[in-house]
């Protein structure tokens, strides 16, 4: 059984950044249908006792072709947006600091360097998608884009996300319309630092 993440704030708690009626529609309805398909999808697949990562890693073992493409895109859609709700929250935005900061500096000269190189990742994938910020168990940090509910885990990298941008118009429409850009600008005022911080230092072995 896989289970949607608790959102650890209220719908409300990103305005202006993020609009209550999107984060509502988003969270439940557009995350709950992923994480819903994907129970459904598992459990006829056999596949529910493994944890989401294994379970993304290891795609190509499904053999009926219809649900392996079922178990992508709504087990991407459950972690990826997992990943996303829990990376935000009201009163953020701002720099990471200590051992996340000191690896941003390294790996993209600074924090600004590294802002504009993950917003124009968002701002340039086409249609639907993600940008990444991932790190592996060097503690080495990149950054990509992927489409539809994709994700780097799925992509077969060793580097795992630890903070992502929904650029899915579903995300942003209401507020924003066609204007992704300032949507895109807009996340940074709501990025949790510290819960990146926290996800950079379950990756980073040693
Ligand atoms: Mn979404």
């Amino acid at each position: 059984m896989f289970t949607q993440t608790k959102l650890p704030y209220n719908y409300n708690d990103l305005e202006p950044y993020i609009d209550a009626l999107t984060m509502e529609t988003h969270y439940a309805k557009h995350h709950a249908t992923y994480t819903k398909n994907l129970n459904d999808a598992a459990n006829k697949a056999g596949v529910t006792h493994k944890e989401i990562e294994e379970l993304l890693r290891s795609l190509g073992s499904i053999e009926d072709a219809t649900l392996r493409k079922v178990i992508r895109n709504n087990g991407g859609g459950f972690y990826n947006h997992n990943l996303y709700f829990s990376t935000m929250g009201p009163n953020c935005g701002g720099e990471p600091s200590g051992e996340l900061a000191e690896a941003i500096a390294k790996e993209f000269g600074s924090f600004l360097a590294f802002q504009e190189t993950f917003t124009a990742l968002a701002i340039g994938q086409f249609g639907s998608g993600w940008a990444w910020l991932s790190a592996d168990a060097e503690g080495k940090l990149y950054v990509s884009s992927s489409p539809n509910q994709d994700n780097p885990i799925i992509e077969g990298s060793k580097h795992v996300p630890i903070l992502g941008i929904d650029v899915w118009e579903h995300a942003y429409y209401l507020k924003y319309k066609n204007v992704r850009p300032d949507y895109v600008k807009a996340f940074f005022n709501v990025v949790n630092w510290e819960a990146v911080a926290k996800n950079y230092s379950l990756i980073k072995k040693g």
